[in-house]
């Protein structure tokens, strides 16, 4: 063999190096066993950078072209659609994700694909004081701008995207008009200023400056895991109310993934996304930061979810795809109400 023939063939041989390049703003411990079951099964070489949402989206954007990710992976619609509206992942066909995944937890097929997919999802819940507040005064998202709230309401920002996504979707149910009149009245019951994460908000319920909160289930669900005492305390003094069980189900969000546009390792990146509809990746993604799996049939077992009493709630089927549509018309509406 001369030398020249040599080098070309160790260049192919790395060049077929299968390797797999995930941009994640999700790192649990738990996502570790998902990730080398992967590499052990496909003997696929997973680099990984660990960054917050918008992290990602400015490195992809800084990169351009150039970019190594292959996966990216995301939370929220919010944050999948405004990367996807920018231009920064590609539309992928695949008849397992097809199969796996309902629809409306993905964003909307194009003739081309699809560009992101959920693969847990989380509920956006009411926390109410059970001193102040009867379970039937908080068992939709449209009471909170009732009347009998004023001075009650507690919420993160109204921008944060756990929030735009909900308004999002009730703005789709409850047309222009009326979803701004809800953000108004919302605005109006409010016993402060939006700061703070979900945690505090529910913290505010136990304290007693706030009476009603919205949160994720998954922040109530660490609260119900921890070790502390005083989390603890906090859990037994509110209640959790999974909203509009009567009417269009409580709203769920996503963490998600999706192909990067400039991916230069495409087939392993469909079938990572394939791998984490499994139900054995499904179990680790969901359970790792007490969420649901988005697998049809795909159940896990989670004791502190179970305790929220959210076990088969009716979640919203509305399609995540509406948060794109009315991502930047539910942000002026905040401005124009004072949702800050
Ligand atoms: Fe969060």
């Amino acid at each position: 063999m001369t030398l020249v023939a040599a080098a070309a063939t160790s260049a192919s041989v790395f060049a077929q190096d299968k390797v797999l390049n995930i941009y994640s703003a999700r790192h649990y411990q738990t996502d570790e066993v998902m990730y080398n079951t992967f590499t052990k099964t496909t003997g696929i070489r997973i680099n990984r950078v660990d960054a917050d949402d918008a992290g990602i989206v400015a490195r992809l954007k800084a990169e351009g072209a150039a970019s190594p990710a292959d996966v990216v992976l995301l939370v929220d619609a919010a944050r999948l659609a405004l990367a996807d509206s920018q231009g920064l992942f590609q539309p992928i066909r695949s008849a397992k994700l097809d199969a796996a995944i309902p629809a409306h937890l993905r964003a909307p097929a194009t003739p081309a694909g699809v560009t992101w997919t959920g693969f847990s999802t989380r509920a956006r819940v009411i926390v109410y004081d059970p001193l102040r507040v009867k379970a039937a005064d908080v068992a939709t998202y449209e009471q909170l701008a009732d009347p009998k709230l004023k001075g009650m309401v507690c919420t993160r920002s109204g921008s944060h995207p756990y929030n735009l996504s909900l308004f999002a979707t009730m703005v789709d149910r409850l047309g222009d008009e009326r979803g701004e009149a809800w953000l108004k009245g919302v605005v109006a019951n409010m016993a402060r200023a939006p700061k703070g994460g979900d945690t505090d908000q529910i913290k505010a319920v136990a304290s007693g400056e706030c009476a009603v909160a919205l949160t994720n289930t998954y922040y109530a669900a660490r609260l119900l895991k921890s070790d502390k005492r005083e989390d603890k305390t906090i859990m037994e003094k509110v209640r959790v109310v999974f909203p509009n069980q009567g009417t269009s189900g409580t709203h769920v969000n996503i963490a998600g993934a999706a192909v990067a546009r400039h991916a230069k390792h495409t087939d392993a990146a469909v079938q990572f996304m394939e791998y984490l509809a499994s139900p054995f990746a499904q179990d680790y993604f969901a359970n790792g930061n007490n969420e649901y799996p988005t697998a049809k049939g795909v159940v896990v077992d989670n004791p502190a979810l179970k305790a929220m009493g959210g076990d088969g709630f009716k979640s919203d089927q509305i399609s995540l795809g509406v948060v794109a549509k009315h991502m930047t018309k539910v942000q002026q509406m905040l401005d124009r109400v004072g949702y800050r």
